[in-house]
């Protein structure tokens, strides 16, 4: 999943002000950003078998401490608690509720297409995921409606500053489907720490397309 991580931070901006579009867009892929860092130092362990399943040429088959649900709580709430105390304390407690809910937003995104990997916690032998990255049409039908359903709820809670502010949706949200795209027809990498590299790149380079489409319009007023 990747655009689908998204809907989750679209969705939940309104409800915070104070919050940053960008720093929910981080959190809503925090747990893979730890992934590609564990991936590139040699902890958790993956492959790119292409053909794996329809829509993924990846075999997740080791990545207990970002990706068990034991892990993705323990990161929400970390993420969360470092959220409040460091990073963003003017939000206060419901700017960092809304962060652990988009850190761990993304094990449920993760958990609709994966394969059975996604263990309970470090260790445990039972591996959850409900396979949808077995189909491409379903998986990406389902990963676009979501996007765009999250990018709606955020349009109807926000206001275009003006004309850029107007414009502005259209540009972020094809750039995000054309990096959907690129990433569906485009051949992989066959290192997969080069793919872990690419990865971090890609989500900072839309993290920064939020913070831009963020300063282009403001709060709607209730
Ligand atoms: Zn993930």
């Amino acid at each position: 999943m990747f655009i689908g991580h998204y809907a989750p931070a679209a969705a939940l901006k309104p409800l915070s002000p104070k919050v940053p579009l960008w720093h929910l867009f981080v959190a809503v892929q925090f747990l893979d950003y730890l992934w590609s860092v564990l991936i590139i130092a040699g902890v958790e362990r993956a492959r790119i078998v292409p053909g794996f399943l329809e829509a993924s040429d990846l075999d997740l088959y080791f990545m207990p401490y970002t990706h068990s649900l034991a892990a993705a709580i323990f990161w929400s709430l970390i993420g969360a608690a470092a959220y409040r105390l460091m990073i963003n304390a003017r939000a206060g407690l419901p700017g960092a509720i809304l962060v652990c809910i988009a850190i761990f937003s993304h094990w449920l995104g993760d958990l609709l297409v994966h394969a059975e990997d996604l263990a309970l916690w470090p260790g445990s032998d039972v591996k959850l995921g409900l396979g949808l990255w077995s189909s491409l049409t379903i998986s990406k039908g389902v990963e676009l409606g979501l996007f765009l359903g999250g990018f709606i709820l955020y349009l109807g809670g926000t206001s275009p500053k003006g004309a850029i502010g107007r414009i502005a949706p259209a540009v972020v949200t094809a750039a995000m489907i054309g990096i959907e795209i690129y990433a569906v027809i485009g051949t992989p990498p066959a290192d997969i720490r080069i793919f872990a590299a690419l990865a971090l790149v890609s989500y900072s380079l839309i993290a920064g397309l939020a913070a831009w489409l963020d300063s282009v319009r403001s709060p709607r007023r209730r």
